[in-house]
């Protein structure tokens, strides 16, 4: 079992039950320490409930929801591909109105930059669990139907948990870093160094 920290949600170093000082997974000279250093770790990633809703109010480490499964980091070139991710996806139940989540493991996230030097980003989630005859989690709400055909019909997108945006956010530092380019317009020299490859 490896400590997560309760704040960027990612793998640490711990000291006792407390996370270890360490940085912000990205973007340290904004961020400096990470603000779980030194605070209490939480437990390792578990599974959370199929429905939760806008109460009672509990956590997302509480409900399980975060830390979620490390996802996996692969790279071709200036692609990263980051697999496993869990998202979450939000609909609306009819009978109270209030808001209505689950989760969507095995979603893919790819980064990267175009053979023109532009930056793209795809989201992809994973399947929805399927489910039908839920209970309504809101409290006061007699809704018994929930199932997972009202999350198909959603508008709303499903999205990466915190800690899988925060592993997104340091493979852009890290790809960025290895073109060294920090702008979003390239310079033709720039370009020139991205169809060189990696
Ligand atoms: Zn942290
Ligand atoms: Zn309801």
């Amino acid at each position: 079992m490896t400590a997560r920290c309760s704040s960027c949600f990612l793998p640490v170093d711990t000291d006792g039950d407390q996370a270890a000082a360490h940085d912000f997974p990205y973007a340290v000279e904004a961020y400096g320490n990470c603000p779980g250093s030194g605070k209490a770790t939480v437990a390792e990633h578990a599974t959370p409930p199929l429905v939760w809703g806008v109460e009672p109010g509990r956590s997302l480490v509480e409900l399980g929801v975060l830390p979620s499964p490390l996802p996996g980091v692969t790279q071709e070139k200036w692609t990263v591909s980051i697999t496993g991710a869990r998202f979450t996806h939000t609909a609306w139940c009819m009978w109270c109105r209030r808001a209505v989540s689950t989760f969507r493991e095995g979603g893919t996230i790819r980064i990267g930059f175009d053979r023109r030097g532009r930056s793209f980003e795809t989201y992809q989630a994973g399947p929805l669990p399927e489910f039908a005859d839920v209970p309504c989690p809101n409290t006061g709400c007699g809704n018994t139907r929930l199932s997972s055909r009202m999350w198909s019909r959603s508008d709303s997108r499903a999205l990466p948990v915190a800690d899988v945006q925060n592993v997104q956010g340091r493979e852009w530092e890290q790809l960025r870093r290895r073109l060294r380019v920090w702008t979003v317009d390239m310079t033709p020299a720039d370009v020139a160094r991205l169809a060189a490859g990696a």
